[in-house]
């Protein structure tokens, strides 16, 4: 059985999740002890449960320790089954996050998959919807499996009530995947989105990019979006380049102004186009399980995060594999991963 110590690193809900997705597509059991250590309400919460309870499912596992607030579980699946899933968080509790512990052994299970989610489509801290979209999903499908996932309805923190459908056609092997150029960037575009909030947030928004970044004002869009449960903003920024597109995303926050939002994005762009890399960060630690899982690849990437070094120590835990993290000048990394020997 393997042990783990969830207050290790980053110490959050990631080790978990990852530890979940690398069960269930090798077939070993884990307990992991100290869940979420690092974190001020620690333990399992609603959109970790959610999570373990789509792993259970997926993998017809047998469970103990699977309740709010649990510092401890081990989980042990018995057979890897695709179908038709139903996966709702019943707060407003990240679903792509849901998906990202079950979608690894989806694309490597015997049959296609169709999986309803439900709950946040764009929560701050997680990947939202036109990240996974835009950015995540289309290196994933390089790699060999077709996904597709379409918003039904939106949701925001905190009154979540969004909806996502996502179907997978998976592969028998990944390919791995290498990225270490971006290219030359083809589209820049920004959009920022407003639901049950004044039109004149996202209008704030828009002239920040436009003034901070000079993006051409047909990159430019405003949107309100009337089906939301509740309120929400989220500001979207597209860099697609000739080998890779990434999202960078703000979200409006009480007692933050909307410029505020929209130069902390900004910021995050600028640094990703002034460094060259190909990967931004939040692509950098999600990449690292299909890389591992397809037994190699490599990617060049900024500083590395507490997630992307806390993913590599759960990867070494579950799979024979060799990660290198090299710096290349002040601001490039390059992240490899290898079979061993
Ligand atoms: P916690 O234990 O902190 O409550 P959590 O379960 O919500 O944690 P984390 O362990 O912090 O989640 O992991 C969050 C994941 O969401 C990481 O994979 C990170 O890269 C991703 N993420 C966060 N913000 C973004 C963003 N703006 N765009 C894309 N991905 C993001």
């Amino acid at each position: 059985m393997i042990i783990i110590d969830g207050s290790q690193g980053e110490g959050g809900g990631q080790i978990l999740r990852s530890a979940l997705a690398l069960s269930l597509v090798t077939g070993k059991p884990f307990r992991i002890e100290n869940i979420r250590a690092r974190r001020k309400k620690p333990g399992i919460m609603r959109q970790h449960l959610t999570a373990v309870n789509a792993a259970v499912e997926v993998g017809s596992a047998h469970v103990s320790g699977s309740a709010i607030g649990s510092p401890e579980l081990t989980f042990t699946p018995t057979a890897l089954r695709s179908g038709d899933y139903h996966f709702a968080v019943g707060t407003a509790g990240s679903c792509t996050l849901v998906l990202q512990t079950v979608l690894p052994a989806l694309i490597l299970a015997d049959g296609p998959s169709e999986i309803l989610l439900e709950g946040g489509t764009h929560n701050p801290a997680a990947p939202p919807f036109d990240f996974l979209v835009g950015a995540f999903l289309p290196l994933l499908n390089r790699m060999g499996p077709s996904v597709k996932a379409s918003l039904e309805r939106p949701g925001f923190y905190p009154a979540g009530g969004g909806r996502m459908r996502v179907t997978v056609t998976p592969v028998r092997k990944l390919v791995p995947l290498q990225l270490l150029q971006r290219g030359r960037v083809v589209t820049q575009t920004a959009r920022a989105t407003v639901a049950r909030l004044p039109y004149s947030i996202a209008e704030r928004e828009i002239s920040v990019v436009r003034k901070k970044l000079a993006w051409a004002d047909d990159c430019l869009s405003v949107k309100e979006t009337p089906d939301s449960s509740g309120p929400g903003n989220v500001l979207v920024l597209a860099v697609a380049s000739e080998h890779v597109t990434e999202i960078f995303t703000g979200f409006g926050e009480r007692g933050v102004s909307a410029e505020t939002v929209a130069g902390r994005t900004v910021k995050e762009v600028l640094e990703y186009l002034d460094s060259g890399v190909p990967v931004g960060r939040h692509l950098a630690d999600q990449l690292l399980l299909p890389l591992a899982l397809a037994g190699g690849g490599a990617f060049c990437t900024l500083s590395p995060t507490a997630h992307t070094a806390t993913n590599i120590e759960v990867l070494r835990l579950f799979l024979d594999v060799d990660v290198k993290v090299e710096q290349q000048d002040e601001q490039v990394w390059k992240i490899s991963v290898g079979g061993k020997g």
